[in-house]
């Protein structure tokens, strides 16, 4: 490809209100465009990248007997309603209707149209197992799409389902795809650690998401650098705390609760300094609100923070509780509620088990000193945030915490969509059972992005070989002068005929202009034709650093071989 036939409108400025490294770079090197909020044009370089991840991505699932198929974006309705999903998710699922009214989806999976077709398909356990993929733009209504193509609301994915007799043959059809997963991010330059994750709307038992660690991550994990635990914080457990010794509240309390003055002391770190203890000796409590279960009252420890996600799953929707609420349930202001003598139920994290606390007396200026947790906490449940510094539930080292682009994900939906769609096989003795089902699913440009978050300097991006535009940028310092003209046509030939993808500038552009733009596109070799063309000499330049050397231009594809094989 010769630059200057080709689109690739690069820019100096960041995109307004970019704060991705991915995004600004994007932009900047001419791979894409923002048509709407989270809605993207690939120019041509971009193009070229996503195709070259959807070629891995096929690759490996082929390997492992996956079949592909298309499946359409426009859905009727009525698989959705089946399924449940029509109900279950909110403003997320873009609805729509036809011109005879008819209900209709934009799907942003397509378990509901797999579902559909294996129920019409597949009749005998002799049809089984069955892998099935397809790679298709995907649209999904986002709140707040932002960071380029981090967070969008039309992409394309690779998803893939499995169809399964039973569990057992469920677990090898994941297994295959979590070693295709592992060798696609391999390939494709992206480092990920694999994590449980919450398998939230897409149903199902377990479920695992592949995690890009970079800063500009919307996702966070927690993960053990001992033996290896790694989770979604949304699911993240941390091991026991050792109860707190009871002589900490012994030294402050003595037999039972205590009352202590703390005037207008409200906050965790005001009541700790005053006290002069530390925040984890204290129980923070909150009232909230829960539309199943009414008023509760809600403990974590001083140093911890509740998490809302993992209350949801056990009490349902809930909100805070008014202030005005507050008083009429503990007949005191926040920042001096407690739970001893409290009429509502009260839920304790794990954290506060058989420890010792100071917390509110429900009445205003006072604390108690003393609260032994196991006499006031009705029920114990996981509720906290876990992070850095946390201990691991499996080895008990400390838990490191990390941001984390989210670059695939893996369920195992069971019968989920099986059961309320029909989508069965009869056995060897002719009895009819559910079929088994799981969903894979990888997102191209997520991994492009995350790939230019890992692999970016202050001048550009500097992409995995495997993915990169073009392997080889060949830059002509003077396409005036002739000798160089002459010398860069003539390896432009060579490499291509050596199959390598060049990319030549040959614009009549100053020098630097156009090195600034081979280092922001950052296709992985750049070779200079420049002042030593005259004898047959160039410079090749790894784009991601290491040596720069001048070489004789007989050399050159060897030398590209070799600094694409190390890059
Ligand atoms: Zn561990």
């Amino acid at each position: 490809m010769r630059a200057s036939q080709f689109l690739l409108p690069t820019v100096k400025e960041d995109p307004a209100g970019a704060e991705a490294a991915s995004h600004k770079l994007m932009v900047r090197a001419g791979l894409i465009r923002q048509l709407a909020a989270g809605i993207y044009v690939f120019l041509p370089a971009g193009w070229r990248v996503m195709r070259k991840i959807e070629a891995v991505i096929r690759e490996e699932m082929e390997s492992i007997g996956c079949q592909e198929m298309l499946y359409p974006v426009l859905n009727p309705a009525e698989i959705w309603q089946q399924s449940g999903r029509w109900q279950a998710i909110g403003d997320e699922l873009f609805r729509l209707k036809d011109r005879k009214g008819t209900d209709m989806v934009l799907a942003m999976t397509h378990e509901e149209v797999v579902t559909w077709l294996a129920a019409r398909e597949i009749h005998s356990y002799r049809q089984l197992p069955q892998l099935w993929f397809h790679i298709q733009t995907k649209e999904r209504d986002e709140a707040r799409p932002k960071s380029g193509l981090l967070r969008v609301r039309e992409f394309i994915m690779k998803d893939s389902y499995s169809l399964d007799t039973d569990f057992e043959a469920l677990q090898r059809s994941y297994d295959r795809h979590s070693a295709a997963y592992d060798r696609i991010f391999a390939r494709c330059g992206v480092s990920v650690r694999r994590v449980l994750s919450d398998p939230g709307m897409m149903g199902g038992n377990i479920a695992h998401e592949y995690m890009a660690p970079s800063e500009a991550g919307e996702d966070e994990i927690v993960f053990c650098p001992k033996c290896g635990y790694a989770a979604n914080v949304e699911l993240a457990v941390a091991g026991p705390e050792p109860a707190l010794a009871a002589s900490v509240a012994a030294g402050r309390g003595g037999e039972g609760p205590r009352e202590i003055h703390t005037p207008g002391r409200r906050t965790i770190d005001d009541v700790a300094a005053f006290l002069d203890i530390a925040p984890h000796e204290l129980m923070k409590t909150l009232v909230v609100v829960s539309e199943q279960r009414g008023p509760l009252l809600v403990a974590v420890r001083g140093d911890h923070e509740l998490h809302e996600g993992k209350l949801r799953r056990i009490v349902g929707e809930f909100r805070l509780a008014t202030p005005d609420e507050v008083v009429a349930a503990q007949g005191v202001a926040p920042g001096f509620v407690g739970p001893v003598g409290t009429s509502l139920p009260v839920l304790g994290d794990e954290s506060l088990r058989g420890g010792l606390f100071t917390g509110g007396a429900n009445k205003a200026d006072y604390h108690l000193v003393g609260i032994a947790a196991d006499a006031v906490v009705g029920e114990y449940h996981d509720l906290r945030v876990v992070g850095d510094g946390d201990r691991c539930p499996e080895c008990d080292a400390g838990l490191v915490g990390e941001r984390v682009i989210e670059v695939g994900n893996i369920f195992q939906l069971g019968t989920k969509y099986s059961k309320p769609m029909g989508a069965t096989y009869l056995d060897e003795q002719g009895a009819e059972h559910d079929i088994v089902m799981g969903s894979y699913g990888i997102g191209l440009s997520r991994i492009a992005a995350a790939a230019v978050e890992q692999h970016h300097d202050e001048h550009g991006i500097c992409w995995p070989a495997a993915i990169a535009p073009f392997q080889v940028h060949l830059l002509v310092v003077r396409a005036a002068d002739p000798v160089q003209a002459a010398l860069a046509d003539e390896l432009y030939a060579t490499l291509d005929e050596c199959g390598f993808e060049v990319l030549l500038d040959d614009r009549e552009l100053s020098p630097g202009v156009k090195f600034k733009d081979a280092d922001l596109l950052g296709c992985p070799v750049q070779v200079v034709v420049g002042k030593r063309a005259a004898e047959r000499v160039v410079e090749l330049k790894p784009r991601a650093g290491g040596e720069r050397r001048d070489l004789a231009a007989a050399g050159l594809p060897a030398a590209v071989a070799a600094a694409l094989a190390a890059s």
